[in-house]
């Protein structure tokens, strides 16, 4: 669904990525793994539209979306959901915060009050959302994230390290969420993290980013089973090569 050909960003002269290419499969969980500063955000704001590559392309259903006109660029980033590392909660009800989604689709009152109950249930903050958002729980507040995205129905989530702030177990809830996200509403999720067995438990396929590009891409048992280079060895935690 989601193809990435030969892709270049640089940042004056530092170039973060440097001849890119990955194919992500509809409805999967794909998860782009390296350490902090290797460009795995830089990339999921390059597919957001939010930046454009040095060189390269992405092509979404066929559609080469980083050649589109701006209007195009805004019209398709509707189809594309966002959920940044370190979440913005406005000011006001969990209520709001989630609809604020919907605002720049013209729905009805009664329209945005049934999806917006519904996802509040799926991500269990139900009974809450006359709460001021800005009260919750870490944990919470990211659920108001998820919530807000997938509110708009997105066909492609982005994630930006959803669990990077979090302890243990409300990061193992988060993921069982991001699952229950996948299954529920059919929807691809591209998500990135530090954390190699982050990208064991909730990848169908898991890609290792280092030195600007994928060094290896496969499911999880392909990369952790026949690590194809010493890097990626290094970093999974082998010992003996
Ligand atoms: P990661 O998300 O893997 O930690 P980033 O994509 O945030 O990595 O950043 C990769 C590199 O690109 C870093 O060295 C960062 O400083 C640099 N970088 C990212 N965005 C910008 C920007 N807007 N201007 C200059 N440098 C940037
Ligand atoms: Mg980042």
């Amino acid at each position: 669904m989601l193809s990435i050909e030969g892709l270049w960003k640089s940042f004056g002269k530092k170039e973060v990525i440097r001849g890119l290419d990955a194919e992500i499969y509809e409805k999967d969980i794909f998860v782009i793994i390296g350490p902090s500063g290797q460009g795995k955000s830089t990339i999921l704001r390059l597919i957001d539209l939010l930046d454009s590559p040095t060189a390269g392309r992405i092509v979404l259903n066929g559609t080469e979306i980083t050649a589109l006109g701006e209007r195009d660029q805004q019209q398709l980033r509707l189809k594309i959901g966002m959920v940044f590392q370190d979440p913005a909660i406005f000011r006001g009800s969990v209520y709001e915060n989630v609809a604020y989604g919907l605002r720049f689709r013209k729905l009805s009152r009664e329209e945005v009050h049934t999806r917006v109950m519904k996802v509040l249930k799926d991500v269990r903050l139900d009974g809450l959302e006359d709460r001021d958002a800005r009260t919750l729980s870490g944990g919470e507040k990211h659920r108001v994230a998820f919530a807000r995205t997938i509110v708009t129905q997105p066909e492609l989530i982005l994630m930006d390290e959803p669990t990077s702030d979090l302890d243990p177990v409300t990061t193992a809830i988060i993921e069982d969420l991001i699952r229950y996200i996948r299954d529920t509403y059919q929807v691809t999720i591209i998500l990135s993290t530090h954390d190699m067995f982050q990208g064991q438990r909730l990848g169908d396929r898991i890609a290792v980013m280092m030195g600007g590009v994928f060094i290896q891409t496969g499911t999880p048992k392909e990369v952790f089973t026949s690590p194809n280079n010493r890097e990626v060895a290094y970093f999974i935690g082998f010992e003996n090569i």
